[in-house]
């Protein structure tokens, strides 16, 4: 988003309660595969102690706190998910945005009625998201195989996917044996196999920021961890290279927002308390950023 707001010439000061995180900082290619210090201490991952979840299955317990992670894996620092996420790169079908709907079209509305039927539409069509899935994809530099492109199934790729404006800017990982086996079994069984969307870059890309990005090694230590390679589209690897150097951005970090103040008069929601004890933060933070400006 702060992408998008500074190429449209609006100052940005974007404000994140973790620290910076980079890849060539804190996940060079040494580092990347610790699996001591990612994988079991998961030290990409915010404390549960300082992201308390809690959680009650009626509304007549008491909410429990997390004590551990779970499936609750947020990230610690600028970037968050989208640094330590897995890169599966999938859109959501056509359905999925007008779930409602079209459950009631297919079944009829007697279990919507009674109550059982939580679902609401999105408000907003697939196909009208289209050209900002197309958009990410772009910057990502998804690695997939289009199954419909404009409503044409293609002899490859998900026959069940949305239609999309074009093909994957680069193509599909490569097969591995046991794939070859499943995509023989499951083809022999008239089911449609295919390879994964992924941002896990299958070649080396450069995206429409400029900002290039390198052909995944299929290390593995995607999940939880950073990627060295420069291959797992991120925030870091995809954006940061580009944003961080327009004059209109800047970035607070270990700022976490307590309150949103809302100006009457005015349709921009400004500015937000920080706590005093990360004021200090801001200056240290922001001071680092200044000569990538110049
Ligand atoms: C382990 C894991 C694996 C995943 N794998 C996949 C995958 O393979 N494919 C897929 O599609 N999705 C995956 N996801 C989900 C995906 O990564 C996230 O949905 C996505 O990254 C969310 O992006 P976001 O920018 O909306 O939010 P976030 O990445 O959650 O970023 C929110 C930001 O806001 C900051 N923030 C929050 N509260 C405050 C506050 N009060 N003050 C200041 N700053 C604040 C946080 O520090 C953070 O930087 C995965 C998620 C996890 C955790
Ligand atoms: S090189 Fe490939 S497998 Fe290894 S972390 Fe990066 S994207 Fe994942």
């Amino acid at each position: 988003m702060a992408e998008e707001l500074t190429r449209a010439g609006l100052n940005v000061v974007a404000i994140d309660r973790g620290p910076w995180i980079d890849t060539s900082t804190h996940t060079p290619p040494d580092v990347d595969p610790d699996e001591l210090r990612w994988g079991h201490r998961k030290e990409l991952l915010a404390p549960p102690r300082d992201n308390t979840v809690s959680f009650r299955n009626r509304a007549d317990q008491v909410a429990a706190p997390l004590r551990d992670y779970g499936i609750f894996e947020l990230g610690a620092g600028v970037g968050w998910a989208g640094f330590h996420w897995v890169g599966i790169a999938w859109r959501f079908s056509p359905w999925a945005f007008e779930i409602c709907s079209k459950m009631i079209e297919r079944y009829g509305l007697a279990r919507a009625e009674d109550g059982e039927l939580q679902l609401q539409d999105w408000g907003v069509t697939y196909a009208e998201l289209e050209p900002f899935y197309d958009r990410f994809e772009r910057i990502a530099g998804v690695s997939g195989k289009a199954g419909n492109i404009a409503g044409e199934i293609q002899n490859s790729g998900d026959p069940f996917e949305g239609p999309r404006s074009r093909d994957y800017p680069t193509p599909p990982l490569k097969t591995l044996r046991m794939m070859e086996i499943f995509n023989e079994a499951t083809s022999r069984m008239g089911l449609h196999p295919f390879t994964i969307p992924a941002a896990n870059l299958s070649q080396p890309y450069v995206d429409p920021l400029g900002v290039s990005v390198g052909a995944c090694t299929y290390c593995g230590f995607c999940l939880g961890y950073g990627c060295g390679n420069y291959s797992k589209s991120s925030p870091q690897a995809c954006v940061f290279p580009a944003l961080m150097r327009r004059p209109n951005f800047s970035v607070v970090t270990k700022a976490c927002v307590t309150r949103v103040n809302m100006i009457r008069t005015s349709p921009m929601w400004t500015p937000t308390r920080l706590p005093p004890c990360v004021r200090r933060w801001r200056t240290r933070i922001v001071s680092r950023a200044t000569p990538c400006k110049a």
